[in-house]
């Protein structure tokens, strides 16, 4: 009898999972299911989509034809509910039941919104979030039909709402709760590079700010928001990116070990639960780099998540049980934002770490590592990412550098240098 995966999410994560899988297995069973009504898509390009730059083909990565010549089956529309762990089944929202060998979760996270922090009319009409290519729809029509936009989150996604609203000639508030942009990443200096950005483009940062409550007109359309500090900013549209909640409530009857960051895994994206694994945003993984679980949130880490997982999948089942050489995930990620005159890259983990250095080369070029016990472990480049791969290679290779941040901080770092100041362990 052939193998038969379930892959529970249509996105890179599930869907590269699939296809590693085929690779691996030709005789495989293969059923995708994703409660999205579209195969897979560029969620990266979806912002694009949104400024009115790009139309709706290229955004799409697979027709329903490429999951017909593999052989796989696509559900769309499909909710899983729960999954019987004994049983080895899950089940829909429409009472369809499907048997598997091996379970692969990558369920990715939902945008959370402000109603769960109790803040009134969080959900108004006009009021949208950041996720799926439907979000993006609604946003664009939104976004060019509205004479004053709101924006709160000061992340990766709430810059993209500022840039929305730039490309679109929409005047925005941009409602931060610090004194900066993404201040768990940049310092204030890294950040006003990218405050005069926005302002370029017609978007306000307001620092110390964020919503106390939102009103709303007669209709119920979002009207305007109210910060900590009792001011007014008026809106008739209103962009909300204040982080994910994971997407694993059909897991809550199971075993399946998942907390606030997601579904726990190893390094090998096995679950604690015997044929079940997880893969993508969804994972809190054992990350060998850093030596301790952790997250990644990028595109990049979710593929290789799912290539790894699917050929742990196969694997571990063609064995009978756990491969003794099993594929382990290891990786540096990077997340770039295109939205202004410079490149901006962040890679690794930038917002933990005990330590950092930073520095600043121009208008439009700044520099920022964060360590940890002495390790680089995720930096943000403005301007200049000519250095990328040198960090990546020593966040790779484990590298004792911080006491060296005068090197590493040099425009183009010298690794001969580097490595006769801190040699790399045997
Ligand atoms: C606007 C935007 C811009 C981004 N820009 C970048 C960028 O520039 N660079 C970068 O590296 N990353 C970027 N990201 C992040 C990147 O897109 C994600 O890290 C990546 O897509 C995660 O993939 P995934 O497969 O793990 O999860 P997802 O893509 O979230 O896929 C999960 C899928 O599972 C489905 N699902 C959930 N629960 C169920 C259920 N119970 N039953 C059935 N289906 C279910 C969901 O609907 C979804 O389709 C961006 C994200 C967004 C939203």
């Amino acid at each position: 009898m052939s193998a038969s995966h379930v892959i529970i999410g249509d996105g890179i994560a599930g869907s590269s999972a699939a296809e590693t899988i085929r690779e691996e297995d030709p005789d495989a069973d293969i059923t995708v299911i994703t409660d999205e009504g579209e195969a897979l898509y560029n969620r990266i390009l979806i912002k694009e989509f949104a400024k009115g730059k790009l139309p709706e083909a290229p955004i799409s990565i697979h027709e329903p034809e490429w999951y017909e010549e593999r052989d796989i089956d696509l559900q769309l529309n499909t909710y899983v509910t729960t999954v019987d762990t004994e049983a080895n089944e899950i089940h829909t929202h429409s009472g369809d039941v499907y048997d598997y060998d091996k379970l692969l979760v990558a369920t990715g996270g939902t945008p959370a919104s402000l109603a769960s922090y109790g803040i009134d009319n969080a959900d108004a009409d006009g009021i949208d979030h950041f996720w799926t290519f439907q979000d993006a729809r609604s946003i664009k029509e939104n976004v060019e039909n509205a004479d004053q936009g709101i924006i709160v989150g000061a992340g990766l996604l709430g810059i993209d709402l500022a840039a929305i609203c730039g490309a679109q000639g929409l005047d925005a508030n941009y409602l931060m709760r610090g004194e900066s942009w993404w201040r768990y990443a940049l310092e204030p200096e890294g950040a006003e590079i990218l405050h005069e950005a926005m302002r370029e483009k017609g978007v306000t940062p307001v620092f110390e700010s964020g919503v106390d409550r939102f009103e709303t007109d007669e209709d119920g359309q979002v009207a305007a928001a109210v910060d900590p500090n009792g001011e007014r900013y008026e809106g008739d549209w209103a962009g909300v990116a204040i982080g994910l909640s994971f997407n694993t409530e059909f897991l809550q009857d199971t075993p399946v070990e998942t907390n606030d960051n997601g579904i726990v895994t190893d390094e090998y994206l096995r679950t604690n639960v015997d044929d079940i694994y997880a893969a993508g945003d969804i994972t809190w993984f054992y990350d060998t780099i850093l030596g301790e679980m952790g997250e990644n949130g990028s595109w990049g880490s979710a593929k290789e998540q799912g290539s790894v997982a699917a050929q742990n999948m196969v694997e571990d089942l063609r064995e009978g049980g756990e491969t003794d050489d099993p594929e382990e995930f290891r990786w540096v990620s990077s997340y770039s934002i295109t939205h202004f005159d410079f490149p901006f890259l962040s890679f690794g983990h930038p917002t933990i770490g005990d330590d950092d250095a930073s520095q600043k080369y121009s208008d439009t070029e700044w520099r920022r590592l964060a360590f940890q016990d002495g390790k680089i472990v995720g930096g943000v480049l403005i301007g200049d990412l000519s250095q990328q791969s040198k960090f990546k290679r020593l966040i790779r290779e484990e590298r004792e550098v911080a006491q060296h941040k005068e090197l590493l901080m040099e425009e183009d770092v010298d690794m001969d240098k580097l490595e006769e100041a801190a040699p790399k362990p045997e």
